[in-house]
């Protein structure tokens, strides 16, 4: 699979700058990219940049925090444009909700004991949980990153503080002024049983979504499967992303992410890509 339509850096809570994970997609064989992190475009220029230097085809993205009947999901806008002044304003707003849901933490731990964690607010990337765990391993406090998770930042964790972001009608508002696809990301990931997934897909839909996220890291072929169906079935387009954030493992190695099942209509048919991509399988 050449698409790879989910990507981090350091402006959120990847570890790459976006010049380094543009190099790296392309060694591993990705032939589009799109960089989609988490409530900033602020690595899109630069990785812009560095895909034109390696002929690599470039979707500018971002990742949404949304919350939906009580529960935060993600929702991918694939070719927005980061000069969009109502997106601008929008991104804006959920970072200014992340370093507030940031201070409410940093307090918490502080309260707990656990030590000052403010410097973590001064990064001149987003605020994300993920950087509040690494702080905790370093500080000894979790022996990893998953485990500060589950131990501090997750419900009934002293370090939880529940987030309130973007409205789902809202968050596919903003994509669709900004001119891009609205892709629901990982949609298995939300643990919700049948009944809601499909009501959530059908929000999603009615709300103008574009695109189910039916191949990403971790799913087996009868859940790929299952969501190419439940895309089919709401009129939706399908999505390819690894949502890399880390050098190692890259899941999107050419053959490592699967390609579409059968039946799916790629996003990407959408687009007309630049001409450095045209012809791109
Ligand atoms: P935030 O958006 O700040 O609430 O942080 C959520 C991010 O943390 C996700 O995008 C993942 O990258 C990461 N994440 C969520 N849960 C875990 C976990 N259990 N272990 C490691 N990383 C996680
Ligand atoms: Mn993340
Ligand atoms: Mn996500
Ligand atoms: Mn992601």
């Amino acid at each position: 699979m050449y698409y790879d339509l989910h990507t981090h850096t350091v402006w959120s809570d990847g570890e790459l700058g976006p010049t380094a994970l543009v190099a790296h997609a392309a060694r591993a064989g990705v032939r589009v990219l799109a960089l989609t992190d988490h409530d900033t475009m602020d690595g899109v220029d630069e990785a812009a940049q560095a895909a034109r230097g390696l002929g690599l085809g470039f979707v500018p993205g971002v990742e949404l925090s949304v919350t939906w009947q009580g529960l935060t999901v993600h929702v991918v806008g694939l070719g927005v444009d980061a000069g969009n002044a109502v997106l601008k304003r929008a991104l804006q707003g959920l970072r200014a909700k992340r370093l507030q849901r940031g201070q409410a933490i940093v307090q918490a731990l502080g309260a707990a004991d656990l030590g000052d964690a403010r410097p973590i607010l001064e990064r001149e990337g987003i605020v994300s949980r993920v950087h509040i765990a690494d702080w905790l391993v370093t500080k000894g406090h979790a022996r990893n990153r998953a485990t500060a998770f589950k131990r501090f930042l997750t419900r009934g964790g002293v370090g939880y503080v529940a987030g309130e972001w973007a409205g789902l009608e809202e968050a596919v508002d903003w994509i669709l002024k900004a001119g891009g696809d609205a892709v629901l990301a990982h949609p298995t990931r939300y643990r919700l049983s049948g009944g809601r997934l499909q009501q959530l897909v059908r929000g999603f839909a009615e709300a103008g979504g574009g695109a189910l996220e039916v191949v990403t890291a971790g799913l087996d072929a009868g859940e790929m499967g299952r969501l190419a169906r439940l895309a089919h079935r709401h009129g939706l387009c399908a999505s390819v992303g690894s949502d890399f954030h880390k050098a190692l493992p890259w899941r999107s190695l050419p053959g490592g992410l699967p390609d579409l099942p059968e039946g799916c209509r790629p996003i990407w048919e959408r687009w007309s890509l630049p001409s450095y991509a045209q012809g791109i399988p």
